[in-house]
């Protein structure tokens, strides 16, 4: 019985391919960003807790900086796009001028699309980068974007992500994933 709601399970998580990203990497530093060019993405859209900073960090580290200094000057459009409110941003806006998105309520697509209609892109010159399954990658691929999953900086989670992260680590088990892809387990 076990082995037959296992299978049913399995089948069901094959079929959502949106869960799945196009690119798995370790961190944000791991990143191919000039491959990324080459492939016609123009804007990257950062999720912000556990992708860039850990959930509960008040500041930008200084290699951090630099990354999004140098990704600036290959003249990318850089966003965060995050679920948190704009509370969590008001020290970080400070430094960096980018343009950041609160509340954004991924995995629902409209904030995606309200992106590519602003900045005049399609949805595949973009590329979503984000630590979970089931709100970055989820949402990005429902409306055509590049995903990227990165692992969470941190293992402790806002209360509100702690079910996601449970079933996305059930998924992320029967996979094994290496730098740069993933594939299932036999
Ligand atoms: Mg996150």
């Amino acid at each position: 019985m076990i082995e037959v709601l296992f299978y049913v399970t399995m089948e069901l998580v094959r079929r959502v391919k949106n869960l799945f990203p196009k690119m798995y990497k370790k961190d944000i530093y791991h990143i191919p960003y000039g491959e990324l060019k080459k492939k016609n993405i123009k804007c990257l859209v950062f999720d912000f807790d556990n992708t860039l900073v850990p959930s509960f960090q008040k500041d930008w580290n200084q290699k951090l900086e630099q990354l999004m200094e140098k990704l600036d000057k290959q003249n990318f459009i850089i966003i965060i796009l995050s679920n948190n409110t704009k509370k969590r941003f008001l020290q970080f806006q400070k430094k960096f001028n980018i343009r950041i998105i609160t509340l954004a309520v991924k995995p629902l697509p409209f904030r995606f699309k309200k992106i590519c209609k602003e900045y005049h892109l399609k949805a595949c010159e973009i590329a979503m980068i984000g630590d979970q399954m089931f709100t970055d990658v989820l949402g990005a691929n429902k409306v055509g974007m590049y995903t990227i999953l990165v692992d969470p900086l941190e293992k402790k989670d806002l209360r509100i992500t702690s079910l996601n992260r449970k079933l996305e680590q059930w998924i992320k088990k029967k996979y094994h994933w290496k730098d740069g892809e993933y594939f299932e387990k036999m």
